[in-house]
């Protein structure tokens, strides 16, 4: 069964079906996590699948399996999935085209009256966001066994309810112990969310890797002192200081083209007074690069570079690292499984590397995973103006078909 289809007028119907659960004003979706709107989003994802004879369940964080069975009940899953939840000013497809490009696979293969050797899964992860409750991810997260299921149901949201409360509340905590399923391989598609396949005018990103990032707070002590009768020599400015490091934050990325990324996204300057020189500064850095050992050298690099830069400014410095996640390398035969199916497609590609996180990062801990990106207008995304064609999505769709059908045979 070479080059099956899906049907793209069906697979759009369905996005834009879930895309008024939440519609906002400007042709964006608000679907926060665990909220009445995101049961409302689940539902009709749930009797979809039962009517195309899946057996649905749920596990302990909400996670959904729906399963079309195979031939051979001894295989594992091969499975595919993404999130049903936005960011409150989200957009119609981060995510939801994952979703319901897998529940356009299960219909295909019925249309087609194809048994698979292994079972098929489509999956809904919860609580990809992570705006509501943080950390983002954390469904898939405890799946992939990075956090104990605890440690992801009695977060809060600013409301002071709890994950698990709500997640109860919405009908969504299942029986099964999260991560008890096991797959035989895991894809994900998505939307690049980045301008690189529209520019490249690529159909399909292959998606070989995730970056890895550091996260790293710096403060600055220099000392206040009027801006008038303070001769320019004598300043111990902490403005001036964090200037020249936001440059080399910067330059850090430059100096590692195509994939190093230098961020200073967050600043607090004290007393923030316009005639005070700035005693003291605070500011936040982002490196991220794919190669492990880049980017230890990269931020090893950058960490002596912002403390010399300190000294020739007279400040004070202390950095904190805040957080990291190590670069992700997806499995080899799963990215050749995409690979091939693109090509046999004759789909335009490349490979890329995502510079944004994914449930599928999660999931590459406990299962041969890769992931399919296509590309979204202006790459703009989080937004309430991200928008694809039917065309595109029904190309990411075809390839994630050939690629489930290459592993489960
Ligand atoms: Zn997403």
């Amino acid at each position: 069964m070479r080059n099956l289809k899906v049907d793209s007028q069906r697979l759009w119907a369905s996005l834009m079906e879930m895309a008024e659960i939440g519609a906002l004003p400007h042709g964006g979706c608000g679907r926060l996590a665990l909220t009445d709107l995101d049961r409302e989003g689940r539902d009709p994802f749930v009797r979809w699948c039962e009517e195309e004879g899946c057996t649905v369940t749920v596990d302990s964080l909400g996670n959904i399996f729906a399963r079309r069975p195979g031939r051979d009940p001894s295989r594992k899953p091969v499975a595919t999935g993404s999130h049903l939840d936005t960011q409150p000013h989200g957009g119609k497809f981060d995510g939801v085209l994952g979703v319901l490009a897998g529940l356009e696979v299960l219909r295909s293969l019925n249309d087609a009256e194809i048994e698979t050797e292994a079972p098929v899964e489509v999956c809904v992860w919860t609580n990809e966001e992570g705006c509501r409750f943080t950390p983002s991810m954390g469904s898939s997260g405890v799946f992939g066994g990075l956090y104990a299921p605890e440690e992801v149901l009695e977060v809060r949201d600013v409301d002071g309810k709890s994950f698990g409360e709500e997640l109860s509340r919405i009908g969504y905590a299942g029986a099964e112990a999260c991560g008890d399923h096991v797959f035989e391989t895991f894809y994900e598609l998505h939307i690049e969310q980045g301008p690189i396949l529209e520019a490249a005018k690529k159909q399909v990103g292959i998606v070989t890797g995730v970056q890895g990032f550091r996260w790293y707070d710096v403060v600055l002590k220099g000392q206040d002192a009027h801006a008038g009768p303070t001769p320019m020599e004598v300043r111990r400015d902490a403005m001036l200081a964090a200037a020249h490091m936001v440059e080399l934050v910067i330059q850090a990325g430059r100096a590692r083209p195509p994939h190093g990324r230098g961020t200073v996204g967050h600043m607090r300057v004290l007393p923030n007074s316009r005639n005070t020189i700035p005693g003291e500064v605070h500011f936040t850095i982002d490196v991220r690069h794919p190669d492990p050992a880049v980017l230890d050298a990269m931020a090893a690099e950058l960490l002596q570079a912002i403390c010399r830069s300190a000294e020739q400014d007279s400040v004070d410095i202390e950095t904190t690292e805040v957080t990291h996640s190590a670069p992700i390398s997806f499995d080899e035969s799963c990215v050749a499984a995409v690979r091939s199916a693109v090509e046999r497609l004759g789909y335009a590609h490349m490979d890329v590397v995502s510079g944004a996180g994914h449930d599928a990062v999660n999931i590459s801990r406990v299962a041969p995973t890769s992931m399919i990106f296509i590309p979204c207008a202006n790459g703009l995304s989080h937004n309430e103006e991200e928008r694809i064609e039917p065309e595109q999505a029904e190309t990411g769709a075809n390839v994630l078909l050939n690629a489930i059908l290459d592993r489960a045979g």
